[in-house]
């Protein structure tokens, strides 16, 4: 039985999608003005794993995530780099796709933009209004938090605590136009000549960050769908919201299963810009000591629900667990053919890891005992390979390997790291020096780039180089 964690209900629940067969996902997607951070690209990792292991359990995966392409941010990183919105909302929309395309990170089946859903929002917003559910206030749009019956369940927060609270955030110029202080904006107006506004029947404004996500979900997926995807901090008050204005509007469930990922914690401490801590991954590409798969890998090894501490020392270690497994999966491809029969005692090995597998998976996609079926796998290949068996063996073990580890967003087997300026003059220098047959020199030389994670060979045609 396949079951999910559901954040609504905090139990872990069975896996049965609305229609056979095909799963209706929505990830919220970043806001594009700025680089993302490791925390983000964490998030799109972990929901990336779990898409494909429901494709891998043969789902059709309608997989939606969007760009919020509108908004403050994006207006005040225009004004820091002398863009226009659009072309802030263009440049980072680019980076992003960029830095998950580099972590294998598979495009979404559909990339809407905030932008792009204009007439619907405000169509969406004139529904709630005339069922009695929204109000005007000043050209600005409220949602009546008191009309709708389980306002704080998803967040599972008491409601008077809830009200207490709003009715402290002082800094919320709006507040006093509200009939209740848990109320949210729908559509603020905007009346600044240099900022982008729609029109609407309240008068030129922008629609709300929540209203964004449930009209786009209404517009591609329909009124109900099966996973809903993001990080923990949105469940209250993006999710919140969302999930009251789509209840309103559709008077049906909006979600079935509330899926919610962990942090990043970056050297144990949380991930701040006051701390000064944030680690980009357009950086972290930068850098090319660092392999994008085994970034990937590190981002997916831990429980989608857990926090994921982020050091560059847990990351070289990571790398190292990757480079097995490149060594493994290079080592069967070079193995593998049609030639043989095929072992029936590894093959029923392969079977019986491959049913842990999905049990491992099944179980809310409990990564960390899938990866021992992983590495118990490679274990199995080694020894075969040892064991010098036939080629069709060999491609038994490499495609069951393959199918499992794609699901980490590990597709290719090559060394993905180049080696930097400074590896490089050292490499040279010790090939001038072997050729002067100046071995002090050369060994000197090969500590100093084991120190740099380098194994330098010495063979027929010369040097060759493995990541330790
Ligand atoms: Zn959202």
């Amino acid at each position: 039985m396949q079951t999910v964690y559901n954040t609504y209900t905090l139990e872990k629940e069975r896996f049965t999608p609305i229609e056979e067969g095909k799963v209706r996902f929505y990830l919220c997607g970043p806001t594009v003005y700025n680089y993302i951070h490791i925390g983000n690209a964490r998030s799109s990792a972990a929901f990336d794993t779990i898409r494909k292991y429901l494709e891998w359990r043969g789902y059709s995966v309608d997989f939606v995530s969007n760009f919020t392409d509108l908004g403050d941010k994006v207006i005040a990183q225009g004004e820091k780099e002398g863009l226009s919105e659009e072309e802030v909302a263009d440049k980072y929309a680019d980076a992003f796709l960029a830095d998950v395309a580099a972590l294998n990170i598979a495009p979404a089946t559909t990339r809407p933009r905030a932008t792009q859903y204009m007439e619907e929002m405000v169509a969406f917003v004139e529904k709630l209004m005339a069922q009695g559910q929204a109000y005007e206030v000043n050209g600005d749009v409220y949602f009546r938090t008191d009309q709708f019956k389980n306002y704080a369940v998803l967040s599972h927060q008491n409601m008077a605590e809830l009200k207490k609270n709003a009715a402290g955030r002082l800094d919320n110029e709006d507040q006093e136009e509200k009939e209740n202080d848990t109320d949210f904006a729908l559509w603020k107006k905007e009346e600044r000549p240099d900022v982008t506004s729609w029109p609407s029947p309240w008068g030129p404004g922008r629609p709300g960050w929540h209203l964004e996500c449930s009209v786009m979900i209404d517009s591609l997926l329909g009124d109900t769908i099966d996973i809903h995807a993001g990080g923990i901090d949105l469940a209250f008050p993006h999710h919140t919201n969302e999930l009251a204005q789509s209840e309103s509007y559709h008077d049906e469930r909006f979600v079935n299963y509330w899926l919610h990922n962990g942090f990043v914690n970056v050297n144990d401490e949380k991930m701040s810009k006051s701390l000064g801590n944030f680690v980009t991954i357009h950086d972290l590409l930068a850098d090319d000591n660092i392999d994008p798969q085994g970034l990937r890998y590190f981002l997916s090894k831990t429980h989608y629900r857990r926090p994921v501490a982020y050091s560059r020392e847990r990351l070289d270690q990571a790398q190292q667990e990757v480079d097995k497994i490149y060594r493994t999966m290079r080592a069967l491809a070079k193995a593998a053919g049609p030639a043989g029969e095929l072992d029936s005692t590894t093959g029923a090995q392969l079977q019986l890891l491959d049913e842990r597998f999905m049990a491992a998976m099944d179980d809310d996609f409990n990564v960390e005992n899938a990866l021992t079926v992983v590495f118990e796998g490679l274990t199995l290949a080694n020894r075969t390979l040892q064991e010098k068996k036939n080629q069709k063996t060999f491609a038994l073990l490499r495609e069951k390997l393959v199918t499992w580890l794609h699901i980490f967003g590990l597709d290719d087997f090559e060394e993905k790291r180049s080696l930097s300026k400074k590896a490089q003059a050292i490499l040279e220098e010790r090939a001038a020096a072997r050729k002067e047959k100046d071995f002090e020199k050369s060994d000197e030389l090969r500590d100093q780039l084991k120190e740099m994670g380098i194994l330098v060979k010495d063979g027929r045609d010369g040097q060759s180089i493995e990541w330790m």
